[in-house]
């Protein structure tokens, strides 16, 4: 005789262990409290405006696997579209920022070894701090910063000022636009 197996709740967790423990043999009950399933992933059919709704943006990464096996045990890995590089790209309607988080490919967050990147980062993050964007750091302290040479550093901003995102005078760095350099960060977004 099969084991019954009680499963509280069907979010997604409470799905997954259902479908994992029916796999197993056991027969399985599923309690829900709510009248529907899904727990804080699910969809809602919005009356007002006639569309289905999701009850939130869900980005689903490729790295949480125990989402990933539940999706093939049910057969729905087909019906997931999604970016062919793992960016995020963002809009906030209140300020009018725009942004794109990238993920570095792999295990191993990769950009850390590349000096230009790192240098971009250090500045959308001096932006930041500093009022109206005006870094008043030389370009050998934002390189110390950087963790790479004065060149580097001096590359990046001649780049980055004919691109319009930076201006340089009397030895400060103006970035003009963070949204534009922070999208040449590489991966990740600084906050
Ligand atoms: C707006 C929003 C955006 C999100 N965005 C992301 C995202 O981008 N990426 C991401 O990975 N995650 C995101 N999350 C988180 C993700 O939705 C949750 O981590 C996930 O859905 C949790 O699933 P769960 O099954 O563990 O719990 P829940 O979804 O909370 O499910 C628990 C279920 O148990 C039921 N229940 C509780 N107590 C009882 C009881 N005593 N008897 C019977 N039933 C009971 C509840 O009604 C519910 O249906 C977001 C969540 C929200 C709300």
């Amino acid at each position: 005789m099969s084991r019954r197996v009680f499963v509280v709740g069907a979010g997604v967790a409470g799905l997954a262990a259902a479908v994992e423990a029916q796999r197993r043999g056991a027969r399985v009950v599923l309690h829900e409290a709510a009248p529907h399933a899904g727990g804080r992933c699910r969809s809602f059919f919005d009356a007002k405006l006639g569309v289905t709704l999701d009850n939130g943006n869900h980005l689903l990464l490729s790295g949480n696997q125990s989402t990933m096996a539940y999706l093939r045990a049910i057969g729905a890995t087909g019906t997931l579209i999604g970016p062919t590089q793992p960016e995020y790209p963002f809009f906030d309607v209140a300020t009018g920022d725009a942004w794109t988080v990238r993920m570095s490919p792999g295990r191993l967050p990769r950009w850390i070894f590349d000096a230009e990147t790192r240098v971009r980062r250090r500045l959308v993050e001096l932006a930041e701090t500093y009022e109206d964007g005006v870094v008043p750091l030389t370009q050998e302290d934002i390189a110390a910063m950087a963790g790479t040479s004065r060149a580097t550093v001096n590359r990046v901003l001649r780049e980055e000022q004919k691109l319009g995102a930076v201006a340089l005078a009397r030895g400060r760095t103006s970035v003009l636009d963070v949204a534009e350099l922070r999208a040449r960060c590489g991966y990740g977004r600084m906050t």
